[in-house]
C-alpha cells in the first residue's frame, strides 16, 4: 500500500495546499489501490477514473499557479451510490434505477464540488439502504477488508470498506437507523451521523425521511469534523434543514480537557442484552479510561429502549411505502416491456426491478398505514416515539454524553444473520434527531475491529466531535494500521 494513502485528509490537505505534494499523485495512489484489491472487496460500484484525474490536475494547476482554490480541494473523496451528482448515474444500489441519471446534484455535492474535492467513485449499498450488511445490493456484496468472508455492515458497507481499505481517505453515506454508524465499528473506522436537520437532504435518494441524514465516514475523528465542516448547513430546499450556518468543527476539536468536564451516562438496559463477550471486555474497558481522564460516569435508565427495534421497524417501513411510491414505472426508473394495463404496468415493474427486502418494507409499511391498522400500528409507535424521546431528554438532564458499545455483535458472515437488537443504540439515534458517532476501541480475538458509541444531545455536535476526538487519543486504537489485502 502506498504510503501517501496513509496521511490523512486533513494531512494531506495542508500538503496538497503547500505544493508538498500533488493530488494527481494521491488519486492515481487511490485508483492503484482500488484497481489492486476492490475484486476482493467490492466496495465500488463505479469508478469515475478519467474525470477525477482531469479534476486532480486541474485542482494542482490552481494551487501552483496561487489561483483561488476550495477548501477540499484535490482531496480525495468516495460518495455512496444514493447521493446525486448531476449528469451521473444513481443506482441506490436497485435495479429500479439502473439507468437513472441525477438531473441535479445533492447540496452536499454542490458544497463538495466548491470546496474542490475530487470524486473518485460510488460506493456500494444495501438497496435503497435497506439493510445492515450491504448484502441487499442488486449488484454485488462488499466484504469486510479485515476478513473478507465477513460482512462489511451496511447500509453504508460500501463507504465503510473503502475508507477502511485505505481506498480512499473519508467517504459520505447515509444513515436512518444506524447505516453509517455500525458499517464504519465493524470495518474499524469513525462514523458520524449528525444532530437531525444539520445538512441538507436535499438530492440523497429518501428511505424513510424523519430519520434519514447524510453522515460521513474516515479514519480519524478529525477528518470527519473536516467533512462536516464543508457540507452542514441551511438549505431552503430541504424543509427540514436548520436555518443554521455550518459550522468549522475542526477549529473546535482539539478540547485537551473535555473528558474531565462532561458526564457520560451508561443505559442501565445495556445489561437486557446479549452482548458479545469482547464487545462488553472492550466496552468496559473503554469506561475505564474514560474514568482515569477524569470523565464522571453516571447510570441512566431508559426503559423505552425496550422498544427501539419495533419503533423504527414501524415508522421506517410506513415512510418507506410513502417514499417508494414514487417509483411507479412511469416517470423513471424501470419499466416493464410487458404490461397488459395500468395496474398490470405498475406491478410488474415495480416486481421485476425491486429486491426483496424492499418489497418486504413497502408490503409491511403499507399495511400499517392501511385504515384498520392506522391507530393500533402507526399512530401508537408515533406516540410511543415522543416517549421515548421524553425519557432520553430527560436522561440528558443527568449527563451530557450516552455512551454504549456501536454494536452488540460483531460482524458475521456472509448469509448469517445479525440480531434485531444489533444497532439499537444507533437506531435510538435516529428516532429521537441525536447526533452520534462511533469511534473505534479494539480489535477482537478474531482481528475484527469494533467500535463505541457516543450519542450527544440535539445540536450538540461541536462537543461531540471534541469528545469523541479527545477519546480517540486515549483508545489505544492504532488507525495507522490497515487491512492486508
Ligand atoms: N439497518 C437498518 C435498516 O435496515 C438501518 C438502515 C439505514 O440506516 N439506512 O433499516
Amino acid at each position: 500500500m502506498d504510503e501517501i494513502l496513509k496521511v490523512k485528509a486533513s494531512e494531506l490537505r495542508t500538503k496538497v495546499h503547500s505544493g508538498e505534494i500533488k493530488s494527481v499523485n494521491i488519486i492515481e495512489a487511490c485508483l492503484t489501490r482500488i484497481k489492486g484489491t476492490d475484486f476482493k472487496v467490492k466496495a465500488f460500484l463505479k469508478l469515475s477514473e478519467g474525470r477525477s484525474l482531469k479534476q486532480a490536475a486541474h485542482s494542482d494547476e490552481k494551487i501552483e499557479k496561487g489561483e483561488k482554490y476550495g477548501f477540499l480541494e484535490g482531496i480525495p473523496i468516495g460518495i455512496k451510490d444514493n447521493i446525486m451528482i448531476k449528469g451521473e448515474s444513481m443506482t441506490s444500489a436497485s435495479k429500479y434505477l439502473e439507468n437513472y441519471v441525477s438531473p441535479y446534484d445533492a447540496t452536499v455535492i454542490e458544497k463538495l464540488k466548491e470546496a474542490g474535492a475530487v470524486f473518485v467513485g460510488r460506493t456500494n449499498m444495501d438497496e435503497f439502504a435497506m439493510g445492515g450488511s450491504t448484502e441487499t445490493s442488486a449488484y454485488q456484496k462488499t466484504a469486510n477488508p479485515w476478513d473478507i468472508r465477513c460482512i462489511p455492515g451496511g447500509s453504508s458497507g460500501g463507504s465503510a470498506a473503502a475508507v477502511s481499505a485505505g481506498m480512499v481517505p473519508f467517504a459520505l453515506g447515509s444513515d436512518t437507523g444506524g447505516s453509517i454508524r455500525q458499517p464504519a465499528s465493524f470495518c474499524g473506522v469513525v462514523g458520524y451521523k449528525p444532530s437531525y436537520g444539520l445538512i441538507s437532504r436535499y438530492g440523497a435518494c429518501a428511505l424513510a425521511s424523519s430519520f434519514d441524514q447524510i453522515g460521513t465516514l474516515s479514519k480519524n475523528v478529525k477528518d470527519s469534523a473536516l467533512l462536516a465542516s464543508v457540507i452542514s448547513g441551511r438549505d431552503y430546499r430541504d424543509p427540514v434543514c436548520e436555518p443554521r450556518e455550518g459550522i468549522d468543527y475542526v477549529s473546535y476539536i482539539d478540547s485537551p480537557d473535555v473528558l474531565k468536564t462532561i458526564k457520560i451516562g451508561v443505559p442501565k438496559q445495556l445489561l437486557n442484552y446479549k452482548i458479545d463477550a469482547e464487545i462488553a471486555k472492550h466496552f468496559n474497558e473503554a469506561v475505564e479510561k474514560l474514568k482515569l481522564s477524569g470523565t464522571e460516569i453516571v447510570e441512566i435508565d431508559v426503559a423505552a429502549y425496550k422498544y427501539v427495534p419495533a419503533l423504527y421497524k414501524v415508522i421506517m417501513c410506513a415512510e418507506v411505502s410513502a417514499n417508494i411510491a414514487t417509483f411507479d414505472g412511469i416517470r423513471y426508473g424501470y419499466r416493464t416491456s410487458s404490461s397488459k394495463n395500468l395496474n398490470d404496468e405498475y406491478a410488474k415493474s415495480r416486481a421485476e426491478s425491486l429486491g426483496y427486502e424492499v418489497k418486504k418494507r413497502i408490503l409491511f409499511g403499507t399495511y400499517v398505514l392501511g385504515a384498520k391498522n392506522y391507530y393500533k400500528c402507526y399512530h401508537q409507535a408515533q406516540r410511543v416515539r415522543t416517549l421515548f424521546i421524553n425519557q432520553i431528554t430527560d436522561a440528558y438532564g443527568k449527563c451530557d454524553f450516552i455512551f454504549s458499545p456501536t454494536t452488540l455483535q460483531m460482524p458475521v458472515k456472509f448469509g448469517e444473520t445479525l440480531m434485531e437488537e444489533c444497532d439499537i443504540f444507533l437506531t435510538a439515534a435516529n428516532l429521537a434527531g441525536l447526533p452520534g458517532i462511533t469511534v473505534p476501541c479494539g480489535f477482537a480475538n478474531s482481528d475484527m475491529p469494533m467500535g463505541v458509541h457516543f450519542m450527544g444531545s440535539r445540536f450538540s455536535d461541536v462537543k461531540l466531535f471534541q469528545v469523541a476526538n479527545a477519546f480517540e487519543k486515549i483508545s489505544g486504537f492504532d488507525m495507522n494500521k490497515y487491512p492486508e489485502l
